[in-house]
């Protein structure tokens, strides 16, 4: 008798954003779907004055697309090549 399947948290779940900021890794960039404005966290964002290294789940709440005003939850995680 084997039942491997309990559940649980949908581990290494990752690709959709939908407004769940914990599924974001630290170091990912997010794309602003509207205007396709690009959030680095080694960048940071001199408009909203967030200091380089903050990963885009740290970013307070009230933070908005510098470029369209869009919210936050429309953006979407960029996939880079050679980062699991
Ligand atoms: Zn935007």
């Amino acid at each position: 008798m084997s039942s491997s399947t309990q559940g649980g948290r949908p581990a290494g779940f990752e690709g959709s954003y939908l407004g769940d900021a914990t599924r974001i890794n630290d170091n990912a960039r997010l794309e602003c779907k509207i205007c396709w404005w690009v959030y680095d966290p080694a960048q940071g964002d001199d408009v909203w004055q967030i200091p380089p290294g903050t990963p885009f789940r740290a970013l307070p709440a009230h933070w908005r697309c510098p470029q369209c005003d869009g919210a936050a939850e429309q953006f979407m995680v960029i996939h880079d090549e050679g980062q699991a």
